[in-house]
């Protein structure tokens, strides 16, 4: 089943020796807000292992993307999204960690600012205690992205997830996206842009909080406007198939690999190009979400791929 896919199975030491020298350790503990009569601080968040990702070497850009600049930039908070409190979904970006390029920022500016496009109605703000700096209001979800060391080439590439959902609708407030900075220079900015986004998605509650919603039954996806669009594309049954292989952070959270391939949303990023399909651009609207009215003249515009 895994014929084709780089499986980063090397064991290499050391913490690379990149231009980016010695990054700063990642944690992977994860810091959950305080949980209050609004607000459930969870640990949602999965690892990411190297051997989730097939062979960045073949695709465009892929190798040594991600070298220029020698990293350590800075980056202000980014907003995607109305940001004007009032009206339209944001998504919020906090730049941590030492090992960011431009190139590396953008990719994620970019998968905000398309899911953004996907995901237009307003929800709830609410006020996220416990997090170093004191209360923040959340307009509608904060994601920590950070870059460092974690162990060195392959094994883990990353952890990523919600950290704190709303009590009401079970909607993220809180996620942590963060990944081992040898790893992504190794894979190469256009396969990391499709990582990011992949991520991200389950930042926003892809996956992550299907079993709080009860949307899995019997290995099937059993949310309507999935469905819908699963049927459109010529799939059949009373649900769309969910992955059952792969261990926690896999199984369960993603479509079935061997039925969707190169559908981003599957629990492996393929060789290239991965794309994002009607079924999971409405399957957010499932989650509790409002999107937007076409799905697929969404999923048909593609993403940025740097
Ligand atoms: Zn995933």
């Amino acid at each position: 089943m895994r014929n084709g896919r780089f499986t980063f199975d090397e064991s290499i030491g050391g913490t690379g020796n990149s231009a980016f020298g010695r990054g700063h350790a990642l944690d992977l503990g994860v810091e959950l807000p305080q949980t209050t009569d609004r607000l459930v601080g969870v640990d949602l968040t999965h690892i990411i292992h190297t051997s989730d990702v097939a062979d960045a070497k073949g695709g465009p850009g892929g190798g040594g993307g991600g070298g220029g600049g020698g990293g350590g930039l800075t980056f202000a908070p980014y907003t995607a999204g109305s940001s004007d409190g009032a009206a339209g979904f944001d998504i919020t970006i906090e730049f941590k960690g030492s090992s960011w390029t431009t190139e590396l920022h953008d990719i994620f500016v970019s998968a905000a600012d398309r899911l953004v496009s996907l995901i237009i109605g307003e929800i709830p703000n609410v006020t996220v205690y416990g997090l170093k700096g004191g209360p923040k209001v959340v307009d509608d979800i904060l994601i920590t992205a950070e870059l460092g060391n974690i162990d060195g080439l392959y094994g883990i590439l990353g952890q990523a997830g919600p950290t704190s959902v709303r009590t009401d609708s079970s909607l993220p407030a809180t996620a942590t996206m963060k990944f081992d900075i040898v790893d992504v220079n190794a894979l190469g900015l256009t396969v990391f842009s499709e990582v990011v986004l992949h991520e991200m998605s389950h930042s926003l509650g892809f996956g992550s909080i299907w079993d709080r919603l009860g949307l899995v039954d019997n290995g099937l996806f059993t949310g309507s406007h999935a469905i819908s669009e699963y049927l459109a594309m010529g799939g059949s049954g009373n649900g769309v198939p969910v992955e059952q292989d792969g261990g926690s952070g896999t199984a369960g959270s993603h479509w079935d690999e061997e039925t969707f391939g190169n559908e981003l949303m599957t629990g492996f990023i393929n060789d290239g190009p991965n794309y994002y399909t009607a079924m999971s651009a409405a399957s957010f609207a499932d989650l509790g979400y409002t999107i937007t009215s076409d799905v697929q003249a969404w999923a048909d515009s593609g993403y940025s791929l740097v």
